[in-house]
């Protein structure tokens, strides 16, 4: 693969970043000296490095020097790294990122991704290049993909030449600077949403940008592929502060193990012995394994801060640089041959063998000779140069063993790495599972936050109902006090009545005393007296005003009370009715439960009876044709014909016992057939009767009202008439009076001296007619009066027989209901006859032994619904009374109309 290996150094440039605004305002000393290019003295100890880079150099300067170079090497094929290595804020970001969109202060990675496309662009058009970006971090020593944030957990794998590599992370292809740029724009987002701390996440991560390139000649078809690693690491301090303190947190631990195990790297490295290197110990030194000491050129940048504050931390890190720069890498081009080339390498090697293989033969002649006992070699093999020298017999022997044995750890290592490889998978399987679980959990949590949320609103709920229970409580008891209140009121009310009321008398008592002894005085003395009974008498008059008022105040106070505890009884009475009511209403719900309840236990009973039945058929069924199939298979031949006697006179019992349960059901049929018709005739005979007697009772209600109306009209005559007489007669009377006195007088008048005899005889008939007057007046007054209360009954009569009317009619409509219910329920059963008689017609239609099963079917479900129907009316009385409810309807009118022309008679 590679053509010319070149062993190299890693490149060591060491910056320095300006004092920062804390470090000057806390007046902190600025310690690093810089002596030429490439050295830097701190605390008296110089460091020297590739480079140098003292705090004012620009962006542009830095990547001129040295990264430049490495965009070069990576388009000619070559893998490159470069790292960035300092303690957190000593201007690792800054080196790699800078500021990505300013052209002053961008870094690395940004220029990078600009002269990329300048040197594509400015190269042989021939060349059709494939440019794939990456980028990743790892955090905790896992592998999160930066463009695909689902991707947490990636794992590292080894390509097909050992050179190891994510697996799984996301690839962009990319076209130019501006897309390049976008790539980590998003990768920057993705990590900033992923985190809350960021200055903290990033000083804790490494983040790696990874651009790879792949080149074709288009016309030769020569591959050449080269990787370049941008790695900005975390924050060295971590390293330093473990080294010191030998003991740590498990977390630190794992924040700082791929950079602990990148300092055992490079010191196992910068050892030089060819101990073990510890690439395995983390993920990143996995990743960066050909960086380090492989096909590579690498370049570090150590940061330093300035400040005394930090020296040292500095001095750590200048320490790791001066060891960085003793690992030596053997960088060799990526190239992949063509068929040509390979051809040639081929041919090459097939000549190289050639000679080999003449050595070995020379070589093993030799020692055969040798072993013969010859001791001078003559032969001299000047073209192995690796050949051991062969002192003796043993160290040969050990050579050879040696050799196996390497090919046999080899093959070892190489079954161990490929375990390590799958326990990795398995270790990420598990993460992932892991993490999974963790989801899962807080899934779980959540549920179980939401649960406890909604216990607590029912909680709530029920607290608020216990308060308002309470509440309703203390009301009920408020108003219980306030009625006992009332009732005390009440009590004390009439004992003041009652005081009062004996007040009164008393009260009484004295003025009627007072008004006995202001008499006996008024009788006694006339004169002095009198205005002594004049003051008395105001006194008297004061007082009495006194205890009338009392009085009449008491009886105002003891109306209202008696009116309030009315009203309390009736409230009480209210409420009695209210709970009486109630409890008829639960009584009957409790009755239609249990009656509910009674005919859902009958029916649930019934269809287990039915389903037993149904089983016990099935099985006996199934064991009957077991029985015949194991029958036909078994017997012999001259058995079969007995069977098949046997089967006949089975079969014609059967057909006989079909007809019989046929003929039996038919009968069933029948007598439910002639049941449904007696009843059908029944329920028209009580139709029948009822239209009657409805007919009958219009018509005398009808014969009533017109009776009334007559009588009435007959007494309205009656009177009338009897006015008219009366007033008739006392027209009469008054006529005749009024004659027999002008003839009196003027008799009288004619007779003069008989005067004493006449007046007499005159005044008696006067008295005697002014009786008879009086007596008419009386009977003119009383028959007035009789005229007025016929006429106050006049409405009241009206009104009877317009309830009459109003009856009648609502009669007329019962009637039709019922005549209505009957014409449905006589439609129902005209149904159903029709329907048993299809069936029984279709069991007798179908006799061929195929049909036998449906229609037996059919027959027994007739049957079945026909003794459901039979049931129904024992397992639920009223819903047998339900069947006509207007019929229900009709008569409970009926009823009615008989108590209210009873009451009215
Ligand atoms: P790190 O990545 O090592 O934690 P940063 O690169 O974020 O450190 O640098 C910390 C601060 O110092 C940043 O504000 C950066 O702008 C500034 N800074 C670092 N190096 C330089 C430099 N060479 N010149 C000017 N400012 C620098
Ligand atoms: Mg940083």
């Amino acid at each position: 693969m590679a053509d010319v290996p070149a062993e190299c150094n890693i490149k060591v440039l060491c910056r320095f970043r300006p004092l920062n605004q804390s470090e000057i305002v806390r007046g902190d000393q600025f310690i690093p000296k810089f002596q030429g290019d490439d050295t830097v003295v701190v605390g008296g100890r110089s460091y020297s490095f590739d480079r140098v880079f003292p705090t004012n150099t620009t962006q542009e300067q830095v990547y001129n020097t040295c990264a430049k170079q490495i965009v070069k090497d990576v388009l000619f094929g070559y893998n490159g790294t470069i790292f960035a290595y300092g303690q957190t804020s000593s201007g690792k970001t800054h080196t790699m990122e800078g500021k990505l969109h300013d052209p002053h202060q961008m870094g690395i990675i940004p220029r990078i991704a600009e002269d990329i496309f300048n040197h594509i662009f400015a190269m042989d058009e021939n060349l059709e290049f494939h440019i794939k970006v990456s980028y990743f971090e790892i955090y905790m020593d896992k592998i999160r993909d930066l463009l695909d944030v689902t991707k947490t957990n990636l794992s590292v794998h080894e390509d097909k030449n050992r050179v190891p590599y994510v697996k799984g992370c996301t690839e962009r292809f990319v076209s130019s600077p501006d897309e390049v740029m976008d790539v980590i724009d998003e990768g920057k987002a993705n990590r900033h949403v992923a985190v809350t701390n960021m200055n903290e996440h990033s000083s804790r991560s490494h983040s790696i940008f990874l651009i790879n390139i792949k080149q074709e000649h288009v016309e030769t078809e020569q591959k050449l592929c080269g990787k370049l690693y941008l790695v900005d690491l975390a924050g060295s301090e971590k390293v330093s502060k473990t080294g010191a303190a030998g003991a740590v947190l498990d977390e630190a631990k794992n924040i700082n193990k791929s950079l602990s195990a990148l300092g055992n790297v490079i010191s196992a490295l910068a050892e030089g012995t060819k101990t073990h290197v510890p690439y395995r110990d983390s993920k990143m030194t996995r990743i960066l394994q050909d960086s380090l000491g492989g096909n590579c050129r690498t370049t570090m940048f150590i940061c330093c801060s300035p400040s005394s504050y930090n020296d040292a931390e500095t001095k750590s890190t200048l320490m790791f640089g001066q060891r960085a720069k003793t690992i030596r890498n053997t960088a060799s081009i990526n190239l992949e041959l063509t068929a040509e080339q390979w051809k040639r390498k081929y041919e090459k090697e097939k000549e190289k063998n050639k000679t080999m293989k003449d050595t070995i033969q020379k070589l093993e002649t030799e020692l055969n000779r040798w072993r013969n006992g010859e001791t001078q070699v003559v032969t001299r093999i000047e073209t192995v140069e690796e050949r051991p020298v062969l002192d003796n017999d043993t160290s040969s022997i050990v050579v050879r063993i040696s050799e196996e044995e390497r090919q046999k750890y080899e093959e070892e290592i190489r079954k161990l790495y490929k375990q390590l490889d799958d326990k990795d998978d398995e270790i990420n399987l598990q993460c992932q599972l892991v993490e999974k679980l963790k989801q899962q959990m807080l899934d779980q949590d959540e549920l179980l936050a939401s649960s406890k949320g909604d216990g607590d609103k029912v909680q709530a709920e029920l607290g608020r109902l216990q308060v308002e229970s309470d509440c309703a409580k203390a009301e009920v008891k408020e108003v219980l006090q306030a009625l006992e209140e009332l009732a005390i009121n009440y009590d004390q009310k009439s004992q003041e009545v009652e005081e009062k009321g004996l007040q009164n008398q008393l009260l009484a008592d004295q003025l009627s005393q007072k008004m006995v002894l202001f008499k006996m005085n008024l009788r006694l003395t006339d004169g002095e007296l009198k205005l002594s009974e004049t003051g008395g008498g105001t006194e008297g008059h004061e007082e009495f005003t006194v205890a009338r008022l009392y009085i009449s105040k008491i009886k105002s106070e003891v109306k209202s009370m008696v009116k309030r505890c009315r009203q309390l009884e009736n409230m009480q009475l209210e409420c009695h009715r209210k709970m009486e009511e109630t409890g008829r209403e639960l009584s009957s719900c409790q009755l239609l439960i249990s009656q509910h309840e009674a005919k859902i236990r009958s029916l649930t009973e019934y269809m287990q009876s039915v389903e037993q039945k149904k089983r016990l058929l099935e099985e006996s069924h199934d064991s009957l044709s077991e029985e015949l199939a194991k029958l036909q298979d078994q017997v012999l031949p001259h058995i079969v014909s007995v069977a098949q006697k046997t089967l006949c006179v089975c079969s014609f019992f059967f057909q006989k016992t079909i007809r019989q349960q046929g003929e039996s059901h038919r009968g069933l049929h029948h007598k439910q057939l002639a049941r449904l018709r007696d009843e059908i005739n029944e329920k028209q005979r009580i139709i029948d009767e009822l239209t009657e007697s409805v007919t009958i009772l219009i018509f005398s209600s009808y014969l009533h009202r017109n009776i009334d109306n007559l009588e009435l009209s007959l007494t309205y005559f009656h009177l009338s008439v009897l006015q008219a007489r009366e007033l008739q007669t006392l027209h009469n009377l008054r006529k005749l009076f009024v004659q027999d006195l002008t003839s009196r007088v003027k008799k009288s008048s004619e007779m003069e001296p008989d005067d004493s005899g006449g007046s007499c005889t005159q005044k008696q008939k006067i008295s005697f007619l002014e009786n008879n007057l009086d007596q008419l007046t009386k009977v003119h007054k009383q028959l007035v009066r009789d005229n007025a209360d016929l006429r106050c009954e006049l409405p009241k009569l009206e009104k009877r027989l317009r309830s009459t009317a109003e009856r009648v009619k609502a009669l007329e409509t019962a009637l039709r209901d019922a005549k209505e219910g009957a014409m449905m329920d006589r439609r129902r059963y005209q149904q159903e006859v029709d329907r048993i008689k299809d069936a029984m017609r279709a069991k007798n239609a179908l006799r061929r032994p195929h049909a036998a099963q449906i229609a037996a079917d059919g027959m027994k479900r007739d049957t079945a619904e026909l003794r459901q129907r039979q049931l129904q009316p024992q397992l639920c009385p009223e819903q047998h009374v339900s069947l006509n409810p207007s019929l229900q309807l009709f008569q409970s009118h009926i009823a009615r109309f008989k108590v209210r022309s009873l009451h009215n008679n």
